[in-house]
């Protein structure tokens, strides 16, 4: 249950509104998650709840809206609906098997099919005659006749659930293939008017559980300290990583042959794809005359006023590179059509977000024709740490 969202696999109840999928829901965690009704479209916004799931281990399992909501509230919560199913890694596919073939939802399944995600296909009131038509069409799906009455069916979707196999849902750990037992490394957290009071960031708490279940030594220093610290050690650490705002400082009181990098860089190996992000940074210095350039974030945390995405970067980027370019700021993934419009996208390092929503973003802006690379890329390019910040990576 403490797996983080962006840890657990993510399982999504998708189908037509009143197909059932509260109900399913609700049985699957056998208590009352999600509100249900007869009254179609009483799912508004996703409801999502944690649980542990046999082979699948700790889940995500959303609750979505029907995809055949209308209306321009409807229009929106079926938008949320597609995003969720969009990024998720298990699909549960509701249907009632009394009704026939809605056009929408064979589209819907159509969708589902052509992104390769792994499906469970539900028919549901089971304890009512079956429609012919749907019955046929969901015979190619292996699907389970589900009573949400009297819970007919869900032995049998428990095991469809321990089957499912996501082999290619794993996400690097943050030092994987980077550190070996035994091994010293150096954490460098700053704690300035932007770290969070009384706890470390994600990143950094994930770092050191991951140095630690690899049986390495951490010490973790505010770069105000590095130095002093540094040049009593009688060992030399095998990495030193550091907050990326801290590259310059951290770089200048170190050897310059002590290997080093950024959690921000460690993350995008992590989440995203490394190789493209720096393909991106080779480009920045072709930046041509008026470009327009998108920081992208993945949460709303406290913006402070001298906020890295929104002033630090697009300064930097205007002192180093050139005055006549134009920053844009989001955190929503912005169309195809409206992407071909940037030059480059400034990715933050996406920790709340999940490997899976992570790669989505970046495989869309690629194919847009943009250039992406993240924080940590751009903030050790600007204080000249690159590539020695990505050499670490790369050996
Ligand atoms: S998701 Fe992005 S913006 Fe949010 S805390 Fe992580 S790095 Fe920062």
């Amino acid at each position: 249950m403490t797996t983080p969202l962006a840890e657990s696999v993510r399982v999504v109840i998708t189908g037509l509104r009143n197909a059932g999928k509260s109900s399913i829901m609700n049985n699957l965690f056998e208590k009352n998650v999600s509100i249900i009704s007869d009254v179609p479209g009483t799912t508004t916004d996703p409801v999502t709840r944690k649980i542990e799931l046999g082979n699948l281990g700790p889940c995500a399992v959303t609750d979505t809206a029907g995809l055949d909501e209308s209306g321009e509230l409807g229009l929106q919560r079926k938008g949320k609906s597609l995003e969720r199913l969009k990024t998720c890694d298990v699909v549960i596919f509701v249907s009632r098997g009394d009704k026939g073939v809605d056009p929408e939802e064979r589209s819907i399944l159509n969708n589902i099919i052509l992104q390769k995600k792994k499906l469970i296909f539900l028919l549901t009131c089971s304890d009512l005659e079956s429609n012919p038509e749907k019955r046929e069409w969901a015979d190619d799906y292996y699907p389970i006749l589900i009573n949400n009455i009297n819970g007919d069916g869900f032995k049998e979707l428990r095991k469809r659930l321990d089957k499912v196999k996501i082999e290619d849902n794993h996400e690097l750990t943050p030092v994987e293939g980077l550190v070996n037992e035994g091994d010293f490394v150096i954490l460098v957290t700053p704690i300035d008017l932007a770290a969070p009071k009384g706890r470390l960031i994600m990143p950094q708490v994930e770092t050191i559980r991951d140095l630690l279940d690899r049986d390495c030594a951490t010490l973790v220093v505010k770069e105000r300290e590095l130095k002093q610290f540094y040049d009593k050690l009688g060992v030399k650490p095998k990495l030193v990583i550091t907050d990326s705002q801290a590259f310059a400082r951290v770089a200048a009181d170190i050897p310059h042959d002590q290997p080093l990098t950024s959690f921000s860089i460690l993350f995008a190996r992590k989440k995203g794809d490394l190789d493209l992000f720096i393909q991106g940074i080779k480009a920045v210095e072709s930046t041509p005359k008026g470009a327009r350039i998108l920081v992208m974030e993945s949460c709303a945390h406290h913006r402070q006023a001298d906020d890295i995405g929104t002033v630090k970067i697009p300064r930097l980027y205007k002192q180093l590179v050139r005055q006549d370019v134009h920053f844009e700021f989001t955190r929503k993934m912005p169309s195809d059509i409206e992407l071909k419009d940037y030059y480059m996208v400034i990715h933050c390092g996406g920790c709340m977000i999940t490997s899976n929503v992570m790669k989505d973003r970046v495989e869309i802006i690629k194919r847009s024709g943009t250039y992406i690379t993240n924080y940590g890329l751009f903030l050790g390019w600007v204080n000249g740490v690159y590539p020695r910040a990505i050499e670490p990576l790369y050996r």
